[in-house]
């Protein structure tokens, strides 16, 4: 019977810099906005719906 360690890799965190980001880009058309602002119900330049909208990091 093998004595065996079970190490798993124990990754950090997502390491936030200042200089990082997060916006919110339409899928679509790539229209972004800041997020404080929020998802826009739907896009202005495409008129995609809020769901098309996520977080993405721009540096
Ligand atoms: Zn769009």
């Amino acid at each position: 019977m093998t004595d065996e360690q079970d190490q798993p890799e124990i990754l950090p965190p997502e390491v936030r810099t200042a200089a990082t980001e997060l916006i919110w880009r339409c899928s679509r058309c790539g229209y972004q906005r800041a997020r404080a602002e929020g998802p826009p119900d739907a896009c202005p330049d495409c008129g995609a719906p809020r769901e098309e909208f996520y977080l993405v990091t721009e540096d």
